[in-house]
């Protein structure tokens, strides 16, 4: 092993439980969608996830199809693993996920049980592990009963593939009946996972948090920062390695000026409460106890720091939260 972890790494974080699970998360989480592939320097991928751990980030967020291409940033993850934080296996929360295209064909994509139990045999494989601490069914499909769905997560943590099962991407409605159909079976629900920030609230009209509170289940946010566009990175104009430059999941068309005014506006109140933009948004996003955690991505160690030191302000007076309210119309 050639890697030791900080001995301080629990001293700051803070961790949130999950709805009324026995399971805490960091209020940050890393996920490994984008900076995981083969298009990136592994020893940059390896020093942020090392640096995660010794802040105190626990909970690392995995999908079959994460790289690009599909799969590789959990082949890249089971090798850090291997040479890096196999001896701490017992102190990491570590998600995958199966729902979109993974491989050709009928079983590839969507809800059976057929692509779910086979899809997380493959990241196991692909991790080098045993069992993943979270499974979680990656979006809801219209076409395969949620009975079906859901006796699939149930299998995986009875056959001690995962420890707790998660749904993401689902709406309050089909939360409900995937919560009661898990309470059916003796699986709680422990998290859903929906995409929250500044600029995207559709789970406060669909009244998710509610939702999950009743079913005793968590939340777990993905891009907090709507992929880059709540922090500077785009203040002076878009530079090569961005994620606008990068991926075909944000495009230049997001940063129109209308966004880019809302973006100023919300930076000047960041710079009066001594934050960051992305530090504003971050702990914004935080605010509701019930969010769990919130699952960032880092191209950098110095984007991974300025983003777990969000956590030292978290309070918002009613009048901040008015005016933050009134940039986002
Ligand atoms: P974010 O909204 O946190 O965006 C991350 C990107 O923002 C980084 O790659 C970087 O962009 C930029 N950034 C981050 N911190 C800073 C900073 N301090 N200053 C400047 N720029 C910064 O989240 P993601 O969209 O990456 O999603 C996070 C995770 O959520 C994923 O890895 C995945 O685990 C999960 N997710 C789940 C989905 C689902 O369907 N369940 C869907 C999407 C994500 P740059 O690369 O340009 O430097």
């Amino acid at each position: 092993v050639n890697h030791l972890a900080a001995d301080d790494r629990y001293d700051t974080m803070t961790y949130r439980r999950s709805g009324r699970s026995g399971l805490r998360l960091p209020a940050i989480s890393l996920g490994l969608w984008h900076n995981f592939g083969p298009d990136r320097p592994y020893e940059r991928q390896r020093d942020i996830v090392r640096r995660a751990f010794d802040l105190g980030v626990t909970h690392f967020d995995l999908a079959n199809n994460y790289g690009p291409p599909p799969g590789t940033a959990e082949e890249n993850f089971g090798r850090m693993l291997a040479t890096d934080l196999k001896p701490y296996r017992d102190e990491l929360v570590i998600s995958s996920k199966a729902g979109y295209l993974m491989w050709p064909g009928p079983y590839g994509e969507w809800g059976s049980r057929k692509y779910l139990i086979s899809s997380l045999d493959q990241s196991l494989r692909r991790m080098g592990l045993e069992y993943v601490d979270i499974f979680y069914s990656h979006r809801f499909d219209p076409d395969t009963p949620l009975e079906e769905t859901m006796g699939a997560l149930d299998a995986v943590v009875r056959s001690g593939k995962a420890l707790y099962v998660g749904i993401s991407n689902y709406n309050s409605e089909q939360t409900a009946r995937a919560a009661a159909i898990l309470r059916d079976l003796g699986t709680p629900l422990l998290i859903n996972q929906p995409s929250y920030s500044m600029l995207n609230r559709w789970t406060e009209a669909d009244g998710l948090l509610d939702t999950l509170e009743a079913a005793g289940a968590g939340c777990i946010a993905y891009s907090p920062l709507a992929q880059g566009l709540l922090t500077d990175r785009y203040l002076g104009g878009i530079p090569s390695d961005s994620r606008v430059r990068t991926s075909v999941f944000l495009n230049e068309s997001d940063l129109d000026e209308k966004r880019m005014a809302t973006v100023r506006g919300l930076g000047a109140i960041a710079e009066r409460r001594g934050q960051s933009l992305a530090q504003l948004a971050l702990a914004w996003a935080l605010r509701d106890p019930r969010m769990t955690s919130l699952i960032i991505g880092a191209s950098s160690v110095p984007q991974l720091e300025a983003n777990v030191a969000a956590l030292s302000n978290l309070d918002f007076s009613a009048e901040e939260l008015a005016e933050i309210d009134s940039h986002l119309g």
